[in-house]
Formats: C-alpha cells, structure tokens, sequence
C-alpha cells in the first residue's frame, strides 16, 4: 500500500456507522417494524467487472458498483467515486446517506452512489476515458435521466460527467444531457454546480455561528480535503472574513494560525499537486489538522476521520461535514459530551445534490438560469433546511445530525405508506 493510501483509509466501516446513526434516530419513531427493516436495506446493488485497454496495449480488470438505496421518493441521484479504497460497503452507506440528505432538503430523489475501486492519478487521460465509458456502458441498465442520475464525487470531476453523457447518448442514439449532473458548461451544465457544496457549507456555517452567537469574521476556521467541496468552503469563508488556519489533501497538511491565503493555496496545489510545501505554513499531518486551535473544523476528506480516540482533541466549538460520513458515531457521542455543534453532513453538504438537482431541471426543460438564480435559491433552502433541522433538535433534545435524519426518516416513511406496499 502506498504511503498516500494509508493517510486516507477510513478508521471504520461506513456502512456500519450509517446503520447506527438510522437507528438511533428510527428509535425515536413509531415506524413498524418492516418499514424500518425495508428502510435500512439498500434496494439494489449492481457489482461489474470490467476490462479496460491501457496505453501498454494489456488489459486491467476493474471493479466498480452502483447502488441505489430508495427510490420511494424519485429517481436516484449520487455521485461517482474514484478511489483505491472503494468498497461495497462504503457505496452503501453513501448510497443511504444520498437517501437521507434529498428528503432533508425536500428534492424529489431517492439516493444511489456509484464507485470504481481505482486511483484515477495514477491513469493516463485516455485509460481514465476508457475506464469512465466501459463503466458507463456497465452501469447503463441502472443509468437514465428518469431512474438514476450520476453526478461527480472524490477522484471524479466536470469531463468524467462529460464522457458518461456521451457515452450514454452514443447508446441511445440522441444526446441525454440530464442523464448526469455536474457537467462542463458547454454540455448542459448549470452555473454555480461547481462551487455549489462549498458555497452550501458557507451558508449553514454562517447560520450556526449565528445561533452560537459566533462572529464569522474573524473566525478560525481548519479545513480537511482541500478539494471540490474543501478548497471552494475555503476560499467563500475567507471571502467572509474568516481565516483559514489549515488546510490538507492526501499528502498533508499546512498550518499558519495567523492565517492562510485560500485562492493562493488553491493555485499552489494546481502547480504542485498537493498544498504541502506551501511557503509560510507549517507542514502537519492530516491527523494534526483536525486538533489545531481552531473555531469552525470543516472535514471535507473521506469518512470515519473523527472517532472517539481523537474527538476529545478537537478544539473546533463548530464542526461543518463538507464529507460525507467523517465522523463516527462514538465521535459524535464525544463531541456532544463536550458541547461542540455538528453540523450533519446530509445538510451542511447538500448544496452539491442542491444544484445538481437545479442542474437537471434546467436540462429536462432546456431552459436555462443565471448563476445569481442558482445561487439564490440554493441559499433560500439551505438556510430554510437549516432552520428547520434546528428546530428538531432544539424541541426534541437531540443532535442536529438525529434531528435531520428523524425529520429524513419521516418524509421517506410517509412516501412509502401513502404508495403501499406493492403488490
Ligand atoms: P475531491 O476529490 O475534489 O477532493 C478530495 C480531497 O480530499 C482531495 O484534495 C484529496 O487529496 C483529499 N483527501 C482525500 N483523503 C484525505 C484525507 N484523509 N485527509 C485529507 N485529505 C484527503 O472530492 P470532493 O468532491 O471535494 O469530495 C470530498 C468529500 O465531500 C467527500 O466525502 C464527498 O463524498 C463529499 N461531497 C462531495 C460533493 C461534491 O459535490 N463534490 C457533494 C457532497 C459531498
């Protein structure tokens, strides 16, 4: 195993820890006992094996999977991740979490996620071209703008959702914009996509300082997985007046507690390929990064970071999950012990499925929106979902992270009653 891997293995299995937090959130519901069974099964899972041609002339297996975890309330929608350490499990878990975060913030989608157990760095731009479109082909009997709609994820970007359009209307025969979301803009992509998880994390951090009676300016703020959803939180928290003390991807990290600059840091790691070895800053490990003096800790690497063994050093008053799942269900149970505030991953980083799902409407009418309009209406449910998620957990006494997935629970479990059970 390389050195880069052993940073980003999660310290616990995600399928696990999202089992656990679904039931300690069913628990405070009267759901029967087959609806909450049915809940917690993922509805289908898709395992391909696939070959694809490198540049050397040999041929390597691959292995990827879809899963789709409800499609009580829509068609499904998730990204796609490309990452050495995809499993089964992990697709799951994200698959469910995908379920969780649409009914959170009102979409009409079930969840699904996709992955390709693959480091795409180590690809040539043809062999990542030929693993996108074999999978495309492989996954295509779950793929439609109608049934199951993919979107980008860790190790995949704007041309991995260009070559997965295409690749699905060469099969169709006409080009099917809205089969992905999170394309390049001259394909049908919506304005605001690419910001908009990191845009989405800025809005809920400024609500929950609000309610901490936290000034944002001014703020400290750590950030892990300085990529999509990591650097953009980065750079709009500056924008804000907050300063940027860490920051790290999968080879390290970088600390200067008077302050990092993010748009500087972003170009740097564009040059180097990672922000370490950027001047003024001192190197710290992606361990260290979540237990510097911080106010706001914003994750936004991969799952199970935060665990009981080192949630007690965290000295965020506020973490914001720009990850989904990076922290476990024993670290939450510490930080709420020590009265630090959680903001869940399936709000805080929904603004990326937020925009997709503008993105996808936008397709499907052929009729398209300003960035402004993108970026006020993802705002307006944002802060509503914000608003309401708080609520539930100031009335029944719970974390913000249970209260969203009671008030999840309940729409997907209504959903399910008010169709039956078919036959
Ligand atoms: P990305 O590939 O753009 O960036 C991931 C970054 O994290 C990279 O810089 C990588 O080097 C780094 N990294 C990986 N493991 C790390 C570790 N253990 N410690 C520190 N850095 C590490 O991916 P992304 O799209 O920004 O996704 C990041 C997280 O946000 C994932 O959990 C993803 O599921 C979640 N998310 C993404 C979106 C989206 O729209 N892209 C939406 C919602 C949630």
């Amino acid at each position: 195993m390389t050195a880069q891997a052993a940073v980003i293995t999660p310290k616990e299995d995600p399928w696990q820890m999202a089992l656990r937090q679904f039931n300690i959130a069913a628990d405070q519901l009267p759901l029967k006992r087959g609806i909450r069974e049915l809940l917690a099964y993922p509805k289908r899972e898709l395992t391909v094996n696939f070959p694809v041609k490198m540049d050397d002339g040999s041929v390597r297996i691959f292995t990827g999977y879809r899963v789709h975890h409800s499609t009580v309330l829509g068609p499904t929608k998730g990204g796609i991740r490309y990452h050495p350490d995809v499993t089964l499990n992990e697709v799951r878990a994200l698959a469910m979490w995908m379920t969780w975060k649409c009914a959170t913030v009102g979409l009409p989608y079930g969840g699904a996620k996709g992955g390709v157990v693959v480091n795409p760095k180590e690809l040539s731009r043809e062999e990542l071209e030929h693993l996108t479109r074999r999978y495309a082909t492989e996954i295509g009997i779950l793929m439609s703008p109608e049934g199951d709609i993919p979107a980008p994820d860790v190790g995949t970007n704007p041309q991995i959702m260009a070559w997965i359009m295409d690749t699905y209307s060469m099969h169709r025969g006409y080009s099917t914009p809205s089969v992905v979301t999170g394309k390049p803009l001259a394909i049908g992509g919506s304005f605001g996509r690419i910001e908009a998880t990191g845009r989405g994390v800025t809005f809920v951090t400024r609500e929950a300082t609000r309610h901490l009676g936290m000034p944002l300016a001014g703020a400290k703020v750590a950030v892990q997985g300085f990529g999509n959803v990591g650097a953009v939180a980065a750079y709009l928290l500056h924008d804000q007046g907050c300063s940027i003390v860490a920051a790290s991807d999968s080879s390290g990290g970088v600390h200067n507690p008077k302050g990092l600059d993010p748009r500087a840091l972003v170009k740097f790691k564009e040059d180097r390929g990672s922000v370490t070895g950027f001047p003024s800053a001192n190197r710290v490990t992606n361990e260290e990064l979540l237990e510097v003096s911080c106010d706001i800790l914003v994750p936004s690497a991969l799952e199970a970071q935060i665990t009981a063994s080192n949630a007690g050093k965290v000295k965020a008053r506020l973490v914001v999950e720009g990850a989904n799942g990076p922290i476990t269900p024993d670290g939450d149970e510490v930080l709420e012990a020590r009265n630090v505030l959680v903001v869940p991953d399936i709000l805080a980083n929904a603004g990326g499925v937020i925009v997709s799902y503008f993105e996808w409407v936008q397709g499907l009418q052929q009729f398209f929106w300003t960035e402004e309009e993108v970026n006020q209406n993802l705002e307006r449910i944002m802060v509503r979902s914000f608003g309401q998620v708080l609520r539930g957990s100031l009335d029944r006494k719970v974390s913000m992270r249970t209260a969203a997935l009671i008030r999840a629970i309940e729409r997907v479990a209504d959903a399910l009653m008010t169709r039956g059970i078919y036959p």
